[in-house]
């Protein structure tokens, strides 16, 4: 018999998840909810299938519940806690990453850097538009040979006048060819600064990557910024440095901390349903002491990276978060999530690789999720420099 969704104990309940939420954390979680299962779920597997994510009707509808700069205020944002934010990115995710990276980019990289960086104008002027979802951003820090250096950029920005003149490519980022605004990071005489640079200005072109085996449901671009005139004022005054970027990128890990185990618990609960159903010898698998083994060190795993992802929701809201415990959080939440996937397809045999189910989807989006962001390696390399103090990194 299937095993229904009243079953005594979920992965969740097990851990007593709930006991952890306040009412208005539950209230988040509930209204993600019911929106990926409304709006996002029933379309998601075919937007991967054929690589379609509508990025515009799914923003408008995520703006609409004030899902996109919810943990940031003012301007239109809904200013909720860190700890809610993560919530929110672990429902979407459990919709399909590429979702979820919508959000994050459009949230943690491109509103963030404004609201974080931007003169009062900016803000006014895009965070309004950007939180209802009417406006894309994009967030260009990733060059074809600096990825996980990103100070090896060749991007530069030059005074022409009082104007900037900015050169370069930007590889690998999400939303950009559909964005209405670059978040572009450039190098000028002053160090690395940061520049909204609107999609429609002469010299800018963004063309989408094609054959993408991961994270279909999402889309990535290549920029090519050729002369691309701006005047003085679309200079982020607050970004000085590449740690400005760096800061952005920070709160986008945050989100993943709690996104990847979306993935990884629609992939549980799937997997527990179709244990329960399939029958081998005789018998449901699921009632197999190598598939409980399985079932119970997922189960363990998935608990134990919620729990993870809580501590860091509550540190950030208490002010006391540190680059070091994200990429703890990334790290681990990421490559638990990852494992997670990988044998939950082993428990759905050939249909864990068919897209009737969600497991496949997840395992390969997780894959990129291991490596943006900071992949696992750097996020290891941070952690060792914290533990030792010996930067391992070149
Ligand atoms: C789907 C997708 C969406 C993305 N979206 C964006 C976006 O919106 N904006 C953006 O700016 N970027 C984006 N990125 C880029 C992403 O951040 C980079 O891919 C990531 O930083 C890694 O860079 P790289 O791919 O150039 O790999 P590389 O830096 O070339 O690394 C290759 C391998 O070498 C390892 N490595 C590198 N240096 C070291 C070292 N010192 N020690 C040990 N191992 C090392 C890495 O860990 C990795 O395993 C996206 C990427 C993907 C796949």
């Amino acid at each position: 018999m299937p095993r229904s969704a009243t079953a005594p104990v979920t992965p969740d309940s097990l851990f007593a998840i709930d006991t952890l939420l306040d009412e208005e954390e539950r209230a988040v979680r509930e209204t993600v909810r019911r929106l990926v299962d409304t709006v996002i779920k029933p379309h998601v597997a075919d937007w991967y299938e054929h690589a379609n994510l509508p990025v515009r009707d799914v923003a408008v509808e995520l703006g609409r519940v004030g899902l996109l700069g919810m943990s940031l205020t003012g301007y239109g944002c809904a200013g909720m806690s860190a700890t809610a934010y993560g919530l929110a990115c672990l429902e979407l995710e459990a919709a399909d990453s590429g979702v979820r990276s919508l959000v994050s980019v459009q949230s943690s990289l491109a509103m963030h850097s404004i609201h974080a960086y931007g003169s009062d104008e900016q803000r006014a002027s895009w965070l309004p538009q950007l939180a209802a979802g009417v406006v894309i951003g994009c967030f260009g820090l990733t060059e074809a040979d600096a990825g996980s250096n990103p100070a090896g950029m060749r991007t530069t920005a030059r005074r022409d006048g009082s104007d900037w003149l900015i050169d370069g490519t930007k590889m690998w980022i999400t939303n950009g060819s559909v964005a209405d605004v670059a978040v572009v990071w450039a190098r000028t005489e002053d160090g690395i600064r940061g520049f909204l640079v609107p999609t429609s200005t002469p010299g800018f072109a963004a063309s989408t990557v094609k054959g993408k085996l991961s994270l279909r449901a999402s889309v990535t671009s290549e920029l090519v910024l050729d002369g691309v005139r701006l005047p003085a004022d679309a200079v982020l005054p607050g970004a000085q440095g590449l740690g400005s970027a760096l800061g952005a990128l920070n709160e986008a890990r945050f989100g993943i901390v709690f996104g990847a185990l979306g993935a990884a618990r629609d992939c549980l609960l799937a997997t527990l349903d179709y244990a329960a159903g399939r029958e081998q010898f005789g018998r449901p698998i699921a009632g197999f002491q190598l598939t409980q083994a399985k079932l119970a060190g997922m189960a363990v795993r998935y608990g134990t990276g919620v729990l993870l992802a809580l501590h860091l929701g509550r540190t950030k809201d208490a002010g006391g978060l540190t680059p070091q415990l994200i990429s703890a959080g990334k790290l681990n939440n990421v490559r638990e999530s990852l494992a997670i996937a990988r044998t939950c397809r082993t428990v759905l045999g050939a249909n864990g690789i068919s897209g009737e189910y969600p497991v496949m989807r997840h395992a390969n989006n997780l894959e990129s999720v291991l490596t943006y962001e900071g992949t696992s390696e750097i996020h290891a390399l941070v952690l060792g420099q914290a533990l030792t103090g010996l930067p391992a990194f070149s």
